[in-house]
């Protein structure tokens, strides 16, 4: 029943992608990234962004596990790499577990699911000993306290830079070299057209003219379920 829901919903209502802009790159690699961040452009076409996996943002002190201990968040260092000349895919890719895009933060995006592909982390917070799960930027490490990543709307992020009454401002960017967006479409509303993926194509403050780009949403799913570009990998690291 999934494949034929996705199908259905990715059938481009939303309007087919457009082309992809000469400055795609460079408008992303100029993006608010965190200052600790590295950000570099290859010749062939590839975005290239490292961090040591500590967001620029507060964090808790410490943060509940699925098996009743607590974790701080530590330092893990990673490099990604991203396609700046996406191609549109004939057909979705369910996203993964594990990383699936980079967030300006240094945090990055995780799909909507914990570790078991089922477990939807925004719907299942939990405390031990006062001590959450998932943080108010609905956030959290891995159960090593590496790999600080996003189930959804990462709020400490789109409360400084998204304005009211106006579209989200870029947060980020997926393995398939689409973009992401925080839950405001035009005129500051969600928007009514996303896609199985949680995609649509239009105008956002970065790219004057409309381009094919993701948004994170705060009913579900929350995170990107698929990806509409093609992808080398679905997801990088451990899940969870
Ligand atoms: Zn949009
Ligand atoms: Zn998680």
């Amino acid at each position: 029943m999934l494949p034929l829901l996705l199908a259905a919903g990715c059938a481009g209502d939303a309007g087919e992608p457009a082309e992809i802009p000469s400055d795609y790159a460079e408008i992303i690699s100029a993006a608010l990234w965190a200052d600790d961040m590295t950000v570099s452009l290859s010749d062939d076409d590839m975005l290239t962004v490292g961090d040591d996996g500590v967001p620029d943002h507060d964090v808790l002190e410490a943060y509940a596990l699925m098996d009743g201990t607590t974790t701080p968040v530590v330092t893990s260092t990673y490099t990604m790499t991203f396609p700046m000349a996406p191609v549109v895919a004939t057909e979705t890719t369910d996203t993964s577990g594990g990383a699936i895009g980079v967030a300006i933060s240094g945090g990055r995006y995780f799909n909507p699911y914990e570790g078991d592909g089922t477990t939807v982390a925004l719907d299942s917070n939990f405390e031990v000993d006062g001590v959450p799960f998932v943080d108010s930027c609905n956030a959290h490490p891995l159960p090593d306290g590496g790999d600080y990543h996003y189930h959804g709307v990462p709020y400490c992020i789109t409360d400084v830079i998204d304005t009211d009454g106006a579209h989200s401002r870029l947060i980020g960017v997926l393995l398939d070299g689409f973009t992401v967006y925080g839950p405001w479409g035009d005129g500051g509303s969600p928007p009514t057209d996303l896609d199985a993926c949680s995609g649509h194509t239009g105008v956002t403050p970065e790219f004057a003219d409309a381009v094919y780009h993701y948004h994170l949403t705060e009913t579900a799913p929350y995170s990107i379920p698929c990806y509409r570009g093609e992808v080398e990998s679905t997801g990088m690291g451990p899940p969870a």
